[in-house]
């Protein structure tokens, strides 16, 4: 690491688009700090990265579990000194465990503890590590916060099914605008962005995006300029509704 070298924490990079925004954002130079829940699997992913000698760290990290978040925050303050990105990019779809795209669950079937799972993954730990890694960011009046929607949180096009996924999808949006307006008077900005229909694990084979595209505007995002966009929600680099 150099000292003009940004460091950028992503959650949930073993896979899917994670990975793909680490490898992105690693070939612009930014130094990584790649994350997983599970060690194993992390460590492959960032040994994949290594071989191309992209300059990436390997942290353990479960978004539902504030004493992991609580360890990352310190690892990142001894080793860096400074945070300068953060990706909020693990998700769980919880509704669609089981289900079938044409048994998507209903509101009148979803068990509280559904709800709750989403929200533990896709808000609450977003939150946690905003509070953790904010501070580091103010350090040096710089930092870019990316959150990863999706479509289905979009209150002016919200369907019907699947309501986990979509409140916390349609929360997190909130917490975007939340952070984002306490932090206006800093060089933070914070946005919210879908990735399109993405092939992962998540958005199955089906999907109408590949991995490259599904990480562009995270990476863009992740890169603003002082005066880019801020407390607003993308999708293909475009502003979208919420
Ligand atoms: P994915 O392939 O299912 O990957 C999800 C990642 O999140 C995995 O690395 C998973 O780790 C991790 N994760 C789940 N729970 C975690 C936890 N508690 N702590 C840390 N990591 C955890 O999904 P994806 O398609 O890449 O999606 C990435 C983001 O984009 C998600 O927020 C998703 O909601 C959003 N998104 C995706 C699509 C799409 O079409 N793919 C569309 C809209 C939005 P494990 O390997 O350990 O499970």
């Amino acid at each position: 690491m150099n000292d003009q070298q940004r460091i950028a924490v992503i959650t949930g990079a073993n896979r899917g688009i994670g990975f793909e925004i680490c490898k992105q954002l690693a070939q612009k130079n930014i130094q990584i700090i790649l994350t997983s829940r599970d060690q194993e699997k992390g460590m492959e992913a960032c040994a994949q990265l290594k071989k191309q000698d992209l300059p990436v760290r390997y942290y353990q990290l479960d978004v539902r579990e504030a004493a992991s978040i609580n360890d990352l925050k310190k690892f990142v303050e001894v080793e860096f000194g400074r945070c300068d990105v953060l990706i909020n990019n693990a998700g769980i779809f919880p509704d669609a465990q089981g289900a079938s795209d044409s048994n998507w669950p209903s509101v009148f079937d979803t068990k509280i503890e559904t709800m709750e799972k989403a929200m533990a993954t896709n808000v609450y730990g977003p939150m946690l590590l905003c509070q953790a890694l904010v501070p580091l960011m103010k350090k040096h009046n710089y930092g870019r916060i990316v959150n990863l929607s999706s479509g289905m949180g979009q209150l002016a096009d919200m369907g019907g099914h699947c309501p986990a996924y979509r409140l916390s999808k349609t929360a997190i949006n909130a917490l975007t605008r939340i952070v984002s307006e306490e932090l206006s008077d800093l060089n933070i900005l914070v946005n919210s962005m879908c990735p399109g229909w993405v092939k992962t694990d998540m958005g199955g084979s089906e999907a109408t995006h590949e991995l490259p595209e599904g990480a562009d505007t995270a990476v863009w995002l992740a890169t603003l300029p002082d005066d880019g966009p801020r407390g607003k929600f993308f999708r293909d680099r475009k502003e979208f509704e919420w």
